[in-house]
């Protein structure tokens, strides 16, 4: 049996029509950049997320960025984050001329492990950018204790935790900003690229509103330089759409996770991801910890299973960011992840056959391939 790694076929065929009369209202109403979609869909994120303002923007990256100028980072700051996540994370910090100073993750969560941000602290350090991998939150309360102390701003790339939970929180909520990506492929995904800031903070609402279109405060009244980050009146549609699927989308990928953990926890061979006691957990990414990747790798491909690695290189070994002058063996744990991570189909369609043709491919991997 074939399990492709991702099927948005399948998850967009029960709502097409419903998202045609959706871009036909757009298109009759000619709200194409910005406009009356965005901002009902703003709305909407804003109270699902269950806080004051969500500002809708290009894209994730876009998200991160004008985060980080509304907290006024700028060239000569330093902004801690994890090398374990996607480049964005990082290349949003160099944007605002920053520089991006990495901690490692914790063993079990691999989310920023708190008690190394204290390596890196320096006189420069203006905010933390914590990433909940996997649609895993990291451990918010001992991250943003260390961040009052010292008037350090925080920032969460909830990019891959749309409706994760912390402690009854949702991601994106807990810091002074929250950022999300809307690529098609996440959990809450758009027609194209499409990404949103939330927030409590009245300054930076405004400041981001501002800064996303051309540092207009009014029509052709500029009082600062800005970009051009706005969202599509499309995405803005769509996304409404979608965002009430969200919920049952999360609810089953919570259930296959659990398919897939309940038989791997039988393998000693690979470790299974865990749900933090803190947390509610709903699996952008299904990754697998297996010592042998790559063999359990072509093993799966030979037997028609789609797979994906989240991420095969830490961002402090990219030669993009050679000039930071991190060497192979600075982040122990981001290091041996990133050779044994491996992410198994995972979507809210999964089948329950398919989740079992997964497994027994594992399984049969482990048990005649080089595993052990
Ligand atoms: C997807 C992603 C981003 C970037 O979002 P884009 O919408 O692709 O710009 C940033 N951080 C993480 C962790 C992501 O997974």
């Amino acid at each position: 049996m074939k399990v492709p790694f991702l099927d948005l076929q399948a998850h967009h065929a029960p709502l097409r029509a419903e998202i045609d009369c959706a871009i036909a209202q757009v298109i009759d109403a000619g709200a194409f950049a910005g406009g009356p979609f965005v901002a009902d869909f703003e709305r909407e994120f804003a109270a699902y997320c269950g806080c004051e303002y969500a500002i809708g923007v290009g894209n994730g990256t876009d998200a991160l960025w004008l985060a980080l100028l509304a907290c006024n980072i700028g060239a000569g700051d330093e902004v801690i984050t994890v090398p374990s996540t996607f480049m964005a994370t990082a290349e949003a910090i160099t944007y605002c001329g920053a520089t991006p100073v990495f901690v490692d993750i914790d063993e079990s969560t691999y989310t920023m492990d708190p008690a190394r941000l204290e390596l890196a602290l320096s006189s420069k350090t203006k905010g933390i950018i914590p990433v909940h991998l996997f649609g895993q939150t990291a451990d918010m309360d001992p991250i943003l204790e260390f961040a009052r102390a010292r008037g350090l701003f925080v920032i969460e790339d909830a990019a891959q935790a749309h409706g994760a939970e912390y402690k009854g929180r949702k991601a994106g909520t807990l810091g002074d900003a929250g950022c999300f990506s809307f690529y098609p492929g996440k959990n809450l995904g758009a027609f194209g690229e499409a990404g949103a800031v939330v927030t409590n903070d009245a300054r930076i609402n405004e400041k981001i509103r501002v800064l996303r279109d051309h540092g207009q405060v009014r029509k052709y009244n500029h009082s600062m330089i800005g970009w051009n980050c706005r969202m599509d009146g499309i995405q803005g549609a769509v996304l409404q759409v979608k965002l009430r699927q969200l919920d049952r989308g999360n609810a089953l990928r919570r259930k296959h996770a659990a398919g897939y953990n309940n038989a791997f926890r039988e393998l000693e061979t690979v470790i299974a991801p865990t749900e933090a006691e803190w947390g509610k957990h709903v699996y952008h990414v299904y990754a697998l910890r297996v010592p042998e990747r790559d063999a359990l790798l072509a093993h799966l491909n030979e037997a028609g299973i789609g797979c994906g690695i989240h991420y095969p290189i830490p961002v402090h070994l990219q030669q993009a960011y050679r000039g930071l002058g991190y060497g192979r063996g600075t982040f122990r744990v981001s290091e041996q992840t990133s050779n044994e991570f491996l992410s198994l189909p995972m979507y809210p369609e999964l089948s329950t056959e398919q989740v079992r043709a997964v497994v027994g491919a594992v399984e049969e991997a482990v048990a005649f391939a080089a595993l052990n």
